[in-house]
């Protein structure tokens, strides 16, 4: 018999809105309130396309869908893109080592949707009105205290809400995972992300550019209006001087960094800057406690891992709880929550050490490097298995 239970998912980003939406959906027993400091997203459809895009992979593309936010997202607002071109600063763009793949290699109509992540927040709103989820909205959570079986929640308002689960989707500075005391590992990158829209001379052919120079990977995302998202992870005193510079020095800098591979680049819209740094919970789980996406792990964003990570977290929590319920656990009971720390944990911490391997071996500037790098991608382009199986990863069918 399934028992009722009481859930606060802190935080109400893509990963915390899209366990809300699944967990709505497994049973009535479950009472969901979700909580977050901002005030409720409002969607101004006729703004410009935000600056904040990510790379939605195919299988995220699916779990959306399934929870019915796919549907509710806008067309003109994501861009599906089937090509994508990997190659080093030392080399031209098509040459034996670049990277290449396509989603016809793969059948798959698309490798992934480059979205604008307002759009996709608006979604999952909308396709959470349909369920019987409470909102906190304007609400800072400020502290956790252990109460009976489970916790409780505590506002700036000094309100308390019990929760027999609290699932942190605070991000990256989570405070459920502080108030917890359960630690973090760090890597810090020394690089900050620019980021922009620029408008290309050429057309972005729904491919996405990704080409690394010595100070990081520099990649020009396709937008569903004929832009492109370029996100520069550099060193933070290139990516102040990007975000201060004119619009003719920054075409100028912009199609210098893309070595001409779309034109001539112009500025096109606000500039922002991401400090990078790669961080990893030691734990997920605590009796009553279970950390999912930012809040367990930060990447960097040179594969466009970071909320597709969060939200296979989201699905495989989720499935533990289903199965909670249906065998009559408690769904707080520390038992049931390692179920999912070991179906994430080690996939997240793969995937974070790939990217961070990667990201060091492009950065250098050695020249045995260099070749080992010319070397690799040619045979990595040669290699079917690898390449199946890397690709599988990223897709997110893996
Ligand atoms: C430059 C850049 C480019 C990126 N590109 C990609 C990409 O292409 N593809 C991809 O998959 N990922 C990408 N990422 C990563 C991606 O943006 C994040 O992984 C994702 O947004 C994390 O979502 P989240 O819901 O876990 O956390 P967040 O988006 O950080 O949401 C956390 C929520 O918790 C709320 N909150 C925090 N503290 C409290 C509190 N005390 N009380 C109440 N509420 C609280 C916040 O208001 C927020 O709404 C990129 C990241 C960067 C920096």
């Amino acid at each position: 018999m399934r028992r009722d239970a009481k859930v606060v998912i802190a935080g109400a980003g893509v990963t915390g809105l899209t366990i809300a939406a699944l967990l709505a959906d497994l049973s009535p027993a479950l009472q969901i309130t979700v909580v977050d400091r901002s005030a409720r997203p409002e969607f101004d459809s006729d703004a410009d396309l935000d600056l904040r895009v990510s790379a939605i992979a195919p299988g995220s593309v699916d779990l959306l869908a399934g929870i019915g936010a796919w549907n509710e997202s806008r067309p003109e607002r994501r861009c599906p893109y089937d090509r994508m071109r990997v190659w080093d600063a030392d080399h031209e763009v098509g040459g034996p080592s670049t990277l290449c793949f396509d989603a016809d290699e793969f059948s798959i109509p698309h490798l992934g949707y480059i979205v604008e992540n307002r759009s996709l927040i608006d979604a999952l709103l909308a396709a959470l009105s349909e369920h019987d989820v409470a909102f906190r909205f304007s609400s800072p959570l400020t502290a956790l205290e252990e109460s009976g079986n489970g916790h409780d929640v505590i506002l700036e308002n000094g309100n308390r809400m019990y929760a027999d689960l609290v699932i942190a989707a605070d991000g990256g500075r989570s405070l459920i995972r502080e108030a917890c005391g359960i630690a973090v590992d760090r890597y810090a990158y020394s690089q900050t992300a620019f980021v922009t829209h620029l408008m290309p001379e050429r057309s972005h052919e729904a491919t996405a550019w990704q080409r690394f120079l010595s100070d990081g990977p520099f990649a020009l995302l396709p937008l569903a209006d004929g832009r492109v998202s370029v996100v520069w992870s550099t060193e933070p005193k290139q990516a102040e001087r990007a975000s201060a510079c004119s619009d003719e020095e920054l075409a100028k800098l912009m199609t210098e960094l893309s070595d001409g591979v779309l034109g001539q680049l112009e500025p096109a819209g606000p500039r922002g800057r991401f400090p990078l740094a790669a961080q990893h919970a030691r734990e997920y789980v605590r009796h009553g406690i279970a950390l999912i996406g930012d809040a367990a792990h930060t990447i960097h964003p040179l594969a466009g891992q970071g909320a597709n990570l969060g939200l296979a977290d989201a699905a495989a929590l989720a499935r533990v709880i289903e199965e909670a319920l249906d065998a009559g656990e408690f769904i707080g009971d520390r038992p049931v929550l390692r179920r999912y720390a070991r179906a994430r944990r080690g996939a997240n911490a793969t995937m974070m050490q790939f990217m961070t391997g990667l990201n060091r071996l492009f950065a250098s500037d050695s020249a045995v490097l260099g070749e080992f790098r010319r070397l690799g991608m040619t045979l990595f382009n040669a290699s079917g298995p690898i390449r199946s199986r890397i690709a599988g990863v990223a897709l997110g069918r893996r």
